[in-house]
């Protein structure tokens, strides 16, 4: 594997060996559910050599090979593997290194998805599940038992974009022989690299800043070679697969990945910054802003806060979808980390649901909005704020 210093050249050259081979300048495409062998030793030969390249696509694909070179060198891991969705490269992973009988240590707040596989699947599984307030390392510990396996942990995490300690509870999972698996989406491996502080597994939502268009669903797992081996055989089993266009799509999303976020962590630190200063936003999360209440470990473990801002507009429900639907550059849509920047009214999602009094129990506040700010230019973002918090 090559190895490049700076992610700007890294991007466009840790697959250059698929490149001199293809003679091609843009990589190829291979569109092919499954690849012919010279003769049967060969065949042999590909049938019985794990993660090959070229055998059967659910197995693997030289798209993927190329992503793979990439996120492992982004990340600093031995190797990656390629998943059909940021879903399938947590679940995949998670039924690789679990099974009955097994304990695992998670945080209060996951992503939805993963809160979901948390709490309704592992347990049909026979598998135990302590959740965790993600701000104190004591309570990590508190809940391992002996037959812990794997700590599982999200860095920023919604909706507060609270911070975990990774080097913390890294070394706390060294101590007791138990694995750490860290979702790095909400960060990226160029704001964060769990993998640095001890993190033996890092999972990611190649769907947010990576692909960074907004056009694919795709998924990367970024660890050891033994444990991608065995994570890579349940891949094959459960068939979570990235179609070679939709790797090629994320191939070509990586080459721009280290420019278009250091611009997003500009924008973004600089929206925060401004819409702390108005006078109709109550309140601004962002990890990069030094009111955030773990802005210092934030900044030990981070070079860059990303995209997401969580803020609450002054108000109820009413005021905040005026503010939400008066933005006019600002697609309302889930989804985070591409060119264009995304709006979301939290508490909407759950209308019809829950009335605004449930929703404050569940901890779901109504004037809540989650902004995933893009490429457009700074001063347009500011001004398209600025009119529709004057809307309110
Ligand atoms: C989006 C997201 C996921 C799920 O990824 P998909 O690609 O939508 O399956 C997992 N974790 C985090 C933090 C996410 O933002």
């Amino acid at each position: 594997m090559n190895t490049y210093d700076k992610n700007e050249t890294l991007v466009l050259h840790a697959d250059k060996e698929w490149s001199e081979k293809e003679g091609t300048a843009s990589p190829a495409i291979y569109y092919s559910a499954t690849f012919m062998a010279k003769d049967a030793a060969e065949f042999a030969e590909m049938a019985n050599t794990p993660r090959h390249s070229k055998y059967y696509t659910r197995y693997g694909n030289p798209v993927h090979d190329r992503v793979i070179e990439i996120m492992a060198d982004l990340e600093g891991t031995e190797t990656a593997l390629v998943t059909g969705s940021g879903m399938g490269a947590i679940s995949t992973t998670l039924l690789a290194l679990l099974q009955a009988g097994d304990h695992v240590v998670a945080q209060t707040r996951h992503y939805m998805g993963t809160a979901k596989i948390l709490d309704e699947m592992l347990t049909k599984f026979g598998i135990e599940v302590t959740v965790v307030e993600q701000t104190d390392v004591q309570e990590f510990e508190k809940a391992i038992r002996p037959n812990t396996k794997l700590i599982i942990i999200e860095t920023p995490a919604n909706p507060t974009l609270i911070v975990t300690d990774l080097e913390a509870v890294a070394s706390l999972a060294k101590q007791h022989d138990i694995l750490v698996m860290a979702d790095n989406t909400f960060a990226s491996p160029l704001n964060q690299r769990p993998h640095d502080y001890g993190v033996d597994i890092i999972v990611h939502s190649a769907t947010k800043y990576l692909g960074g268009h907004h056009d694919i669903v795709a998924g990367v797992v970024c660890t050891s070679n033994e444990l991608a081996e065995k994570i890579w055989n349940v891949h094959t089993a459960i068939g979570s697969v990235l179609s070679p266009m939709d790797a090629w799509l994320l191939l070509r999303g990586l080459r721009t990945f280290p420019i278009r976020m250091e611009r997003i962590n500009e924008n973004a630190l600089a929206l925060a910054m401004f819409l702390e200063g108005q006078e109709m936003v109550e309140e601004v999360f962002y990890p990069g802003l030094e009111s955030h209440p773990q802005h210092e470990l934030a900044k030990s473990q981070m070079n860059g806060y990303g995209a997401v801002i969580a803020f609450s507009v002054k108000g109820g429900y009413k005021e905040t979808q005026k503010f939400v639907s008066s933005l006019n550059l600002t697609q309302h849509a889930v989804s985070l980390g591409g060119v264009e920047s995304l709006v979301v009214h939290t508490a909407a999602m759950w209308e019809g649901a829950l009335n605004e009094e449930q929703m404050k129990t569940a901890g779901i506040p109504a004037n809540f909005v989650r902004f995933s700010v893009g490429l457009e230019h700074i001063e347009d973002l500011k001004k398209d704020v600025l009119q529709a918090l004057q809307e309110v």
